[in-house]
């Protein structure tokens, strides 16, 4: 009996060097989950994006540590980058819901998410956003569903993403007479959150703004965020 306990529980610290992080998802340094420098990268400033009719809270600029830290999180299986990133979405969140423009005084406003692929689904087990909504004890309204595979956005500009994603999305009925607030991990161009938000509003819901994780770079010209991220897979 004591033999088949001992084997269990190295059978358990197996897969527990498989799964337990060697190093910080932010920098690479060994043996920790994310270290005390990285973390401070990751702490929230909240700051107003002007996305033309939603408007936006980041939390953080989409810089270095946040970015590797981001993808770890959505593509390399880095969970253990949640409660840190949960923590920055929070902060985003309590800003817009702040923000005057954003609430514009209706109570009661529900939190919608950007649907994931089915396949970006199956590869990574979790819904990232969902995920870091979960937690923060927040809740999402499931009311957008994808109408068609959008093609990989990695490899596209913003005017091309924008029709990339036109008429991706379509937002459930009983959405009607609501009010969202619009929750996603990456802000790049802003065509996903605009047809989140175009989606929503063909339904008859009210759009109180939006809150992401972080921002990526502005550049001057064309509708705003042209930038393609190095590294930024475009996946849902
Ligand atoms: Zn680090």
């Amino acid at each position: 009996m004591g033999e088949l306990v001992t084997m269990l529980r190295e059978a358990w610290l197996d897969a527990l060097a498989v799964v337990a992080p060697t190093e910080c998802s932010g920098c690479g340094a060994p043996d920790r989950a994310l270290c005390v420098s990285c973390r401070a990268d990751l702490a929230p400033v909240p700051t107003p994006v002007d996305l033309s009719g939603v408007p936006v809270w980041a939390a953080l600029d989409y810089g270095s540590v946040p970015r590797s830290v981001l993808l770890a999180f959505k593509d390399g299986g880095r969970t253990d980058a949640a409660p840190v990133l949960a923590g920055a979405l929070r902060a985003a969140i309590a800003s817009a819901l702040r923000d005057g423009r954003a609430c514009g005084g209706e109570p009661g406003i529900r939190i919608a998410t950007i649907p994931s692929t089915r396949a970006a689904f199956r590869r990574r087990g979790y819904h990232p956003v969902e995920l870091l909504l979960a937690r923060s004890g927040l809740r999402s309204e499931r009311v957008l569903r994808p109408i068609r595979r959008a093609a990989d956005q990695a490899s596209l500009g913003a005017a091309e993403r924008a029709l990339n994603r036109a008429g991706s999305l379509r937002c459930m009925p009983r959405a009607a007479g609501r009010t969202y607030l619009l929750v996603d991990d990456i802000l790049t161009t802003g065509s996903t959150l605009r047809e989140a938000a175009r989606a929503l509003r063909r339904a008859g819901a009210s759009v109180a703004g939006a809150a992401v994780v972080a921002r990526t770079e502005r550049r001057d010209g064309l509708n705003g965020w042209d930038q393609v991220p190095a590294g930024f897979t475009g996946d849902l």
